[in-house]
This record gives structure tokens, C-alpha cells and sequence, in this order.
């Protein structure tokens, strides 16, 4: 009792330093838990050729729709300067105007997307191919073609996508072959999602989710500080169907390519457009699906192709090396994931089973 009164200045004090602080703490539980009155606004629409989706979040909504512009100008942007479906993109210029043994100029962005392309593959002894073009144009899956090319023909393609004929210097490209083109399709639905992100980081949103393509970029969070939590399309379940759930925090890009994208059949087989550069033939070795977590969207869409032309093994066994989280779903409908995204992904689907090894 005397140390009571002895101390009770003290005590006082540290009563109310500690009601304060206990206040303080509550309040932020409070506003983090609502969200501090953030809104959401989700837009869908078509560019670069693909389903566009973008749920964003924002304690001023007025921010929702210019957000929603800035990226819709962001991807016409990049459209226009890397897509070979655009006949006046930077891109199809080089393609139609290079000279062999020339150096054809190209912008930073262009020789950037390049460069990592060309290391993987490299990495992959061939089975990413960023000049694949030639043998894509042959098969027209995405043009709505449904035949077996001609076998000469497909040979001299193959020869035409050999990446080693292509060389990077200063500030343009090097062909050595007159009849390559190159095609960023297997790269650009991750790239715009850098794009995008670098444009969000300049807005005072607090977080987004756009989904472009296969590849889905997670940007910030809804107000909550937790975690988002994003769907894989299932590869045999109908558009927007889901198989599986990761959980990535703000600054990740999940992209998948899948055999179910655009494809058509013949005599009960499946032909779809991610093509192994050596046989000229769509990739055929038991996969229907991978998807790649990463942080840099480029390097997660380039993956998720390569490793589906590489197989589960081999694939496996590469997304590994690069220290990607990766999911690859086989035709048995057997799952496969990295040990480092185990912890982060969930079935969603009775039709599916994950190999543990
Ligand atoms: P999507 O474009 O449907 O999201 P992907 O990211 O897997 O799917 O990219 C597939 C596209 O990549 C094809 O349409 C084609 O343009 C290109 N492509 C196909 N096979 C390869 C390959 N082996 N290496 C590099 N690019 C490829
Ligand atoms: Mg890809």
C-alpha cells in the first residue's frame, strides 16, 4: 500500500499511456477490419486480344473508373507496340522490314522482353522459342484453323523459329535468317501485368486484382492486410470454373497456359497452340495446365510455357531451379506443386488429386 502511494504519480501515468496505446491498437483492428471504407469496383472487357478483368479497390471512388482507364490505355499501349496481330505494332514492323545480317533497331521495352526470352530458351535447350511465329502462323489456331500443316512446310518453319539465328546488340536486333519472326505472345499477358503494376504504384488505390489472360496480377491488398486469394482456371471445368486456390500477398503474378485455350480436335486429338519448337507439334506429354507465381509477371508467363512444352519432370525440375512456385495439373488429372507454394495452395476440386513426393 505505501509503494502505492509512494508511486502513484507513476502508476497514473502509465495507466493512461497504456489506455491510449490500447485505444490506438483497437482503432487500427477496427479500420483494418472494414477496410477504412475501401470500395471495390469490378471492370470486364477485351484487350490485347483476351478477357480483361479488373476488381479494384479504393477508399475514393473516383479513383475506381480513372484506374480503370490508365490500365485500359496501358494495354493499348503495349498491344500496339509488341503484338504481331497488329499489323503497325513496332513488332510487326521489324519482322516485315528487317534486313539479314542487319541491325535492326527496337525499342528498350522490345530488346528487354527479348533478352529474357532468349535465356530461356537457352535454359530450356530449345523448348521456349521466342521466334516461334513462323510455325504458329502454320498451325492458325488462333486464326480458327483446323488442319495438320504439311509436313515440308512445317519443317522449313522449324528451322526458320531456331532462336540461335537471332542476336541482341546495343540497341537492336541481329537476324541472321530471312525468313524468322519473332512473337512475345508466350510472354506479353505477364508483362502487361508489370505494366500495370507500375502504373498502380503512382495511384493511391489500396489494392486490385486483373486478371489478363492467363496471366492474373495481385496488386496491394482490399484494406484488410491479408492475403489474396487467387483461382486456377480448371482445365477441363467450363470458363471461370476453378480447381485450385493460391494465396500470394500483393505483388505477385500467377499465369497459366493450358491446353484448353484455344485448340481444336481431330480423330479424338487435341491440337492447341503452345507448340513444341523441335517436333513443330503442339506440346504433347501428358500435361494440360501449368501455372507460375512469381513476382515479375514476364518471367511467370514465359515459365508457365516453357515448363508446359518441358513436361511435368522436367518442368518440375526447372521452376524449381528458378525459384518460382508452380502448379502443373497432368491429363490424369493428378496435381503437381513446388514445395516452396505447398503451404499456399488449395484444392478446390473432388476431380483432382495432389502427388505428394
Ligand atoms: P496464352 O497466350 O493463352 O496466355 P501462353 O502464355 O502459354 O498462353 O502463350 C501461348 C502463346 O505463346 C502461343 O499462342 C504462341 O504465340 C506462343 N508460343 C507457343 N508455343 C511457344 C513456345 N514453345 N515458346 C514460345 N512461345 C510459344
Ligand atoms: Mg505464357
Amino acid at each position: 500500500m505505501r509503494f502505492i502511494a509512494r508511486h502513484r504519480k507513476v502508476l497514473k501515468r502509465t495507466i493512461a499511456v497504456v489506455c491510449i496505446l490500447l485505444f490506438c491498437y483497437f482503432a487500427f483492428l477496427t479500420i483494418r477490419g472494414n477496410g477504412g471504407n475501401v470500395k471495390s469496383q469490378v471492370y470486364s472487357g477485351i484487350a490485347m486480344g483476351t478477357a480483361v478483368k479488373k476488381t479494384i479497390y479504393a477508399k475514393d471512388t473516383t479513383l475506381l473508373n480513372q484506374v480503370d482507364t490508365l490500365i485500359d490505355d496501358t494495354l493499348k499501349e503495349f498491344e500496339n507496340q509488341t503484338s504481331v496481330r497488329v499489323k503497325d505494332s513496332e513488332l510487326s514492323k521489324i519482322n516485315r522490314t528487317y534486313v539479314v545480317g542487319g541491325i535492326t533497331k527496337a525499342s528498350d521495352n522490345i530488346l528487354d522482353y527479348l533478352a529474357l526470352e532468349l535465356q530461356i530458351w537457352r535454359e530450356t535447350e530449345g523448348a521456349f522459342s521466342p521466334c516461334i511465329y513462323p510455325i504458329t502462323a502454320l498451325w492458325g489456331i488462333e486464326d480458327g484453323a483446323e488442319k495438320i500443316p504439311d509436313d515440308t512446310e512445317l519443317q522449313k518453319r522449324i528451322l526458320a523459329s531456331d532462336a540461335n539465328n537471332i542476336e541482341l546488340v546495343e540497341d537492336g536486333i541481329v537476324f541472321n535468317d530471312a525468313d524468322m519472326s519473332i512473337d512475345l505472345g508466350a510472354v506479353g499477358k505477364g508483362a502487361a501485368c508489370d505494366l500495370v503494376r507500375e502504373q498502380l504504384v503512382q495511384t493511391d488505390i489500396q489494392g486490385a486484382v486483373i486478371s489478363i489472360g492467363g496471366s492474373i496480377l495481385a496488386y496491394g491488398d482490399k484494406g484488410d492486410g491479408k492475403d489474396w486469394h487467387i483461382g486456377i482456371q480448371d482445365p477441363r471445368g467450363k470458363t471461370g470454373d476453378v480447381f485450385g486456390i493460391v494465396d500470394t500477398d500483393g505483388n505477385m503474378v500467377v499465369s497459366t497456359s493450358g491446353d484448353y485455350e484455344k485448340y481444336f480436335e481431330l480423330d479424338e486429338k487435341r491440337y492447341h497452340h503452345i507448340i513444341n519448337p523441335i517436333t513443330g507439334y503442339p506440346a504433347d506429354n501428358g500435361l494440360i495446365s501449368v501455372s507460375v507465381v512469381c513476382e515479375s509477371g514476364i518471367l511467370s508467363d514465359a515459365l508457365s510455357t516453357a515448363c508446359f512444352v518441358l513436361g511435368l519432370e522436367e518442368g518440375m525440375k526447372y521452376a524449381e531451379e528458378k525459384g518460382v512456385g508452380a502448379v502443373f495439373v497432368t491429363s490424369d488429372k493428378e496435381v503437381y506443386v513446388t514445395k516452396n507454394l505447398k503451404k499456399k495452395f488449395r484444392l478446390q476440386s473432388d476431380d483432382y488429386t495432389i502427388v505428394k513426393r
